[in-house]
């Protein structure tokens, strides 16, 4: 499966880039899922879109974390809007930048490491289009890269896609002409496999700033299935302390833990799982026979 995700401006046509690509790769036969999250929703407020494809049928919901390509754009995301591109990004994350191509060093300077590449698409909307519009454009540099979708499917789903707002036929061709342009201008870039755990931990702190104080910091999931990853016991700051002789072995412990941090052993005595267990005092508090103590951390 591959996993795409779009940054935009609200009014940009992020939400319509995500839905062209998935078209595109629909009528190329593959499985397709494209939806938006819009957060603020309203013109000119930062949205992500996602783009997934894939060859059977696709279970997974939810954002994409770690995209196997991105394409941002509006430029001034990179510094704006900064958690939410570069999330899950890595240095060999393909991130296409709508910008002038001549200012990717200045640019990138200070920006976290990915596989830029700058690409002007409202350069090309404007010429071909004549407004910024560059959902077709934005849309064309991600599939470029994928294989398995075929120019024309491309060009089809954007006449699908631009179709639907009941815009005239030759603004239709003016974003199929755009579509074509970015295709051929793209560079194909080998889209990223799934991170690796070690490439998950690199990128699992983050700091949060807490009273004034960088120290504070708080682990962060970044990928599904890697909670097991993460160390989230350093959150407590109380400890649930088990007294097996009271234990009579009745499981709720077990079941109500919300991190499955507590364990049953070979003879179905509870255990914490320490590195896990977040303090939250939920099996203290089911206990029928006060076998659980709290204790402070130190
Ligand atoms: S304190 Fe919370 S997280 Fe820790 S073992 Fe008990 S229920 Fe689970
Ligand atoms: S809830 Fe209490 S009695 Fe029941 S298994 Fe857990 S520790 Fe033992």
């Amino acid at each position: 499966m591959i996993e795409i995700r779009f940054h935009g401006r609200g009014g940009q046509g992020a939400k319509i880039a995500s839905r062209i690509l998935g078209r595109s790769g629909f009528l190329s036969g593959l499985y397709a899922q494209d939806f938006a999250l819009f957060g603020a929703e309203r013109r000119g407020a930062p949205l992500a879109s996602f783009t997934r494809l894939g060859r059977e049928p696709i279970g997974e919901r939810g954002y994409v974390e770690t995209p196997g390509l991105a394409v941002v754009m509006d430029d001034s995301l990179l510094k704006e809007a900064p958690e939410q591109v570069f999330h899950g990004v890595f240095a060999h994350t393909p991130l296409f930048v709508n910008a002038d191509p001549d200012q990717l060093a200045a640019h990138t300077k200070h920006l976290p490491p990915a596989n830029y590449i700058f690409i002007d698409l409202s350069a090309i909307a404007r010429q071909l289009i004549g407004s910024a519009f560059i959902s077709a454009a934005a849309a064309a540099v991600a599939a470029r890269s994928i294989p398995a979708i075929e120019l024309q499917a491309l060009s089809e789903a954007v006449k699908i896609e631009i179709a639907e707002f009941g815009l005239p036929v030759d603004i239709i061709e003016k974003n199929q002409a755009a579509a074509r342009k970015a295709y051929a201008q793209a560079p194909i870039v080998p889209v990223s496999p799934a991170p690796t755990a070690a490439e998950i931990l690199e990128t699992a702190w983050q700091a949060v700033p807490y009273l004034g104080s960088a120290q504070f910091a708080g682990p962060t999931i970044r990928h599904r299935g890697s909670a097991a990853l993460r160390e989230t016991g350093n959150w407590r700051t109380e400890r649930p302390e088990i007294e097996l002789g009271k234990c009579k072995r009745c499981f709720l412990c077990y079941l109500y833990c919300p991190e499955a941090a507590m364990g049953l052993d070979a003879e179905n005595f509870p255990h914490v799982d320490y590195d896990h267990c977040k303090g939250c005092m939920i099996c203290f508090e089911e206990c029928p026979t006060d076998a659980i103590s709290r204790r402070l951390e130190a």
